[in-house]
Order: structure tokens, then C-alpha cells, then sequence
């Protein structure tokens, strides 16, 4: 069974209900859901307010993070023709046909009706910011036609497209009255997005053009400079072109190998973007805590000893360039099978 989708937000707030109902009851034969009674429909939309506030701030914790590393990066990533412009905003498209039961939270929050396109993050110190774009601002008119085609619309994405062809200007509604703001540059950055899924497994991947972080893990990292040593992992993936499908459209398997160059060129991009990387490799020690497999290793995945061991080395190496005032740039390294 599918809902027709259109946000991103929403679909994510929706994937994690539907994991929530299989843990809660995932019978072969699934039976009706019983009503719920009026306090607890009331109760409900009140959990299903703290729980888009919970997406909103993991969402915002890892923006921030993301576009540090982005925009520190840009060089090393302009060197591998891995960029594109960034408003530093996030826009959702939301319509009265996506879930009748979130409706009435978006509708409270954010006034979504039919068709509504909402600002559902802006990045502190991003050109959206500078330029006084606020969350919750409702857009009414960017310049590119949304909503009317029936396809779904990737907004953030359209509009970080669009501020490569010249400033950009906004009408939007907010707290009842229009106010039209124009971002006049965006922002060269590393082409990668950072997106977060809604679970408690500790997990953070690259498909090539995102890099997806579980609640689990940002959990387990809450320090910024913990899981910035994942995100430099992951954004290496997908800058290095580790992170690509096949002919048939199936993901091409890891190496250890490709993990080791992650690990080392995730590490500098970490060091460049100005978080501490003292206690770094232990990042990889409390995931073998969470994940004791990884220990050994496998066909994919080094042993995470080994990553221990070669990170405190890669560590070694970029504090001495640091202490030394020589730029970060990463040693080439060859990795066979690419
Ligand atoms: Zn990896």
C-alpha cells in the first residue's frame, strides 16, 4: 500500500508511523485499528506535535553540521566537479491529500492548506538567513510553477537549482501578511544533502547525492564533533564517487578499501570544516560497542580495529599539518576497483 507522498518532511513523519504501528503490532493478518476514544484523538495530535518538533530539531542539528562541512569543503570537492548552490534553506510542498491525521499539526504550525509550500529550516549564517528568511514562512510565489503538475516536487532542491541563474525572490506569508525577500548569492558548496531518518538504529549511509543519519546515531554522537567524523565519513563517500548504482540500478557493494579512503579523506574534510578531531578515532571504538560484528570485519566493512588504528595515524598526520600551519589536503590514495 503507498500514500501519495509529495514532501519530503511529511514522508519522513509518515515512515516512522508506519514503523512505529509494525513494532507495535506487526500480525500476519493485520486487524482493523480500533478508534481511538476523544481524549486520547486529542492526545494524539499532541504526540504527533512533540514528534514533528523531535524531526525538526535533529533536522536543524544536522543542517547546521552539514553545511559547515559543505562549505569548508568546497574547494576539495571543486576539484572533483562535486558542487552546486546553496540558499541554506529547506522548503517542504505539503497538500490536503498527503495524511489527513498530520494535517491538522502542519495546519496548526504552519497554516498548510492545499498546496502549500513551507520553509521548514533555514541554516544560521546561510544567504537564505542573511537574506531574513524565516521558518515557517509560507511561500506563495518563487518563480517556478508548484503544485499544478501533480509530480512531486523536490522544492529545496528547485530552488537551490534556481539561485545558479541569479538572485532570487520570494513572496511569502507570514503571520498573515506578504513580505517579499530577495537572496541575492547563493553559496558554492559540496554537492551533497544531509538528511535524517526517523529510527533507533545506529546507522548513517551515502546514496551518492545524500547523506542519510538515523536518529540512533545522532543520539549516540551528541557531541557536534562526534558525529561530524560521520558525516566526513559519509560526505567522502559521495564526493569520491564510492557511493553509485550499476546498470540495474542497484547500489555498487563497499570495500574496505573504499572505507579506508572515506575514513581518511572523511577525516580532513571533519579537520577543514574546524571541529576537533583529538578523539575522533574513538568514534569508530563506541560503534564497535553498538555494532560488536564490525570488530572482525567483513568483505565490505574493515575491521574496526583497524579503522581505530589507521584513524589515529590519519589523526596524527593532519594535527602535525595543523601544528605546522601546511593547508589540509588529503594524500592521494589508490583505490583498486574504481
Ligand atoms: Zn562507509
Amino acid at each position: 500500500m503507498r500514500t501519495p507522498l509529495s514532501s519530503p518532511l511529511l514522508g519522513r513523519l509518515l515512515r516512522v508511523l508506519l514503523a512505529a504501528l509494525c513494532l507495535a503490532a506487526c500480525a500476519p493478518a493485520a486487524k482493523p485499528r480500533p478508534e481511538l476514544t476523544p481524549e486520547a484523538t486529542k492526545e494524539a495530535e499532541l504526540q504527533r506535535e512533540f514528534a514533528l518538533e523531535s524531526l525538526l530539531e535533529r533536522q536543524d542539528r544536522l543542517n547546521a553540521l552539514g553545511y559547515t562541512m559543505i562549505t569548508a569543503n568546497e574547494p576539495l570537492c571543486r576539484q572533483r566537479g562535486r558542487v552546486r548552490k546553496s540558499l541554506g534553506l529547506t522548503a517542504d510542498y505539503f497538500n490536503t491529500r498527503d495524511s489527513k491525521e498530520w494535517l491538522p499539526v502542519l495546519s496548526k504550525k504552519w497554516g498548510v492548506g492545499e498546496n502549500t509550500i513551507v520553509v521548514t529550516g533555514v541554516v544560521p549564517g546561510s544567504a537564505a538567513a542573511k537574506a531574513g528568511v524565516l521558518r515557517g514562512d509560507v511561500i506563495t510565489s518563487m518563480g517556478v510553477k508548484a503544485g499544478h503538475t501533480g509530480k512531486r516536487l523536490n522544492v529545496t532542491q528547485e530552488m537551490d537549482d534556481m539561485s545558479a541563474k541569479g538572485p532570487v525572490t520570494l513572496k511569502l506569508l507570514r503571520a498573515g501578511k506578504t513580505v517579499s525577500v530577495t537572496i541575492p548569492a547563493p553559496v558554492d558548496v559540496c554537492d551533497s544533502r544531509f538528511v535524517v531518518r526517523i529510527g533507533d538504529a545506529v546507522n548513517a549511509y551515502a546514496d551518492g547525492k545524500n547523506v542519510i543519519v538515523t536518529y540512533g546515531i545522532m543520539n549516540l554522537y551528541s557531541k557536534d564533533e562526534d558525529l561530524a567524523v560521520v558525516l566526513g565519513h559519509e560526505l567522502a563517500h559521495n564526493i569520491l564517487g564510492h557511493a553509485r548504482k550499476d546498470e540495474s540500478g542497484k547500489m555498487v557493494p563497499s570495500t574496505p578499501e573504499k572505507e579506508a579512503e572515506a575514513d581518511a579523506v572523511g577525516l580532513y574534510f571533519t579537520a577543514r570544516a574546524g571541529f576537533s578531531i583529538e578523539n575522533a578515532p574513538n568514534v569508530w571504538r563506541r560503534m564497535a560497542a553498538q555494532n560488536p560484528a564490525h570488530i572482525r570485519g567483513s568483505l565490505v566493512h574493515p575491521s574496526s580495529a583497524s579503522r581505530f588504528v589507521d584513524m589515529e595515524a590519519i589523526k596524527n598526520e593532519i594535527m602535525q599539518r595543523q601544528a605546522a600551519g601546511l593547508p589540509l589536503i588529503p594524500k592521494p590514495r589508490v583505490v583498486p576497483g574504481q
